[in-house]
């Protein structure tokens, strides 16, 4: 008996059948030669393994390969729907960006600027100019520096101001900020020592200050609680009182603010949350955030603070490392030009604007999608419920809202949500009491037809 894997069809002829040649009009042949020897392959091994039926058919070969090409041409990266209502999702992009600062960015992108060159003099310049009148004004400092993100901020202001030497910090402050970034370990690689400072839930200013009469601290870090909080029987030393102590001690203090909220946090209802410009005022010498938490702009790390310390900061020569690229600069410029009018910064600014959203425009909303689903038969009620600002923001404050609960059809809840995220576009929304919960508050008012098409598809029987 003669073997069947013989009778499978080469390269060569496969490629110069009519089947294949409306596919090589279309792709690269390269890509189509890639895929058909996979195809191939797994006839191959099919054959062997005596599962497969006889050789396949050069048209059934022209399909998969087909389908292997379009799903080359879906990209890695891509946008999705967001219906979990965790508005500064680190998972999902943390802040989408204002319309102003997207053109911005895309005209950056789009062909030369003067990143690093002074027009005016006709020389060149340097790319830490852009922003910096911006930060000055909107949070009272006497400089500011743009790097890459706020981890890398805390590293390059650590480093800066006491390597080779301690660092205190308080017991309470030895936090994970996420993604195993965690203070004690990142203090170390940034090349300082680590001097605990009170006990978890108490620290005081005697703390510090008893930390300091070894002679060895160069700096004081203050680290924002930003993920967790400490309740009960606790007590931490303010900015102003470690402010007052750098100052007459004569060493540093770091703020690490990461949040970094830029207006009123009662017209976003965050009662409690320090603005940056709060912590200047009461004497922070230096304060780092991100970009892209309440500030709502792209990723980044800000420094903002006194003079002389943030010009170290930007002549260390691990600033080049962390250095920020300009489509970033140009959406930050364009975000934070918005907050020269608060009003404005809170309309078109869509993480502010997603906190600020009223319960009774959600329930609205919901009330709306949950109708529209019905009309074409998935039943749908609408619930209270609770969003999130995420990003390891604001813990324990809880946002009202209210949930779209659509019934899976014959389908499981599991599968539905299973459908939701590999569809086009994927949708995201959290199971909870058993039903997927729809939250409108992170989904943009144009993406709300397109999510009702998902959620529809992906509930009703015999769709796909
Ligand atoms: C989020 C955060 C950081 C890290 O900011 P990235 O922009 O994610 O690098 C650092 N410190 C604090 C206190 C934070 O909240």
């Amino acid at each position: 008996m003669t073997d069947p894997r013989q009778h499978l069809p080469g390269v060569d002829r496969v490629l110069a059948s009519a089947a294949f040649a409306a596919l090589l009009a279309e792709h690269p042949r390269q890509r189509i030669v890639h895929h058909l020897r996979s195809a191939l392959d797994h006839a191959r091994e099919d054959l062997a393994r005596g599962t497969g039926r006889a050789s396949p058919h050069i048209g059934d070969l022209a399909r998969e390969v087909e389908k292997a090409l379009v799903l080359d041409g879906i990209p890695s990266l891509r946008p999705v729907i967001n219906a979990t209502g965790v508005v500064l999702h680190t998972n999902l992009g943390r802040a989408p960006i204002a319309p102003a600062a997207r053109s911005a960015m895309a005209r950056a992108a789009q062909g030369y600027g003067n990143l690093e060159f002074d027009l005016e003099r006709g020389s060149r310049g340097s790319r830490y100019v852009h922003c910096v009148q911006l930060l000055r004004e909107l949070t009272g400092a006497e400089a500011a520096l743009v790097v890459n993100n706020a981890a890398g901020a805390l590293v390059l202001g650590i480093n800066t101001l006491a390597v080779g030497r301690e660092v205190a910090v308080s017991r309470g402050e030895l936090v994970e900020i996420g993604g195993g970034f965690r203070i004690p370990e990142i203090l170390v690689r940034g090349g300082v020592r680590l001097r605990e400072v009170g006990s978890t839930n108490r620290t005081r200013i005697a703390d510090y200050e008893t930390a300091l009469d070894t002679g060895q601290i160069a700096a004081l870090l203050k680290v924002h609680r930003s993920n967790f909080r400490i309740e009960g029987f606790a007590e931490e030393a303010d900015v102003a009182e470690l402010a007052a102590l750098a100052d007459r001690r004569g060493v540093h203090f770091f703020h690490d603010l990461g949040t970094g909220l830029m207006m009123d946090p009662a017209a976003l209802g965050l009662p409690g949350e320090t603005r940056v410009a709060d912590s200047l005022a009461n004497g922070a010498h230096v304060v780092g955030f991100s970009g892209d938490k309440l500030l709502g702009g792209p990723q980044a790390g800000i420094l903002v603070g006194r003079r002389e310390p943030v010009a170290r900061m930007r002549q260390n020569p691990l600033c080049r490392s962390l250095r920020v690229d300009k489509v970033t600069l140009a959406g930050l410029e364009a975000t934070l030009r918005l907050y020269r009018d608060p009003g404005r910064a809170l309309e078109e600014i869509p993480a502010l604007r997603m906190i600020a959203s009223p319960p009774e425009e959600l329930l609205g909303r919901a009330t709306r999608l949950a109708a529209a689903l019905e009309a074409r038969g998935v039943e749908a009620r609408v619930s209270p419920g609770t969003s999130l600002v995420g990003g390891g923001t604001c813990p324990g404050v809880a946002l009202d809202t209210f949930v779209v609960k659509p019934h899976p059809g014959t389908r499981s809840v599991s599968a539905v949500a299973r459908r939701l995220r590999r569809g086009d576009p994927p949708v995201l929304a959290p199971v909870e009491d058993d039903h997927l919960n729809l939250d409108l508050r992170t989904v943009e008012p144009e993406e709300e037809s397109l999510l009702e098409e998902r959620v529809v598809r992906a509930c009703l029987p015999n769709t796909n």
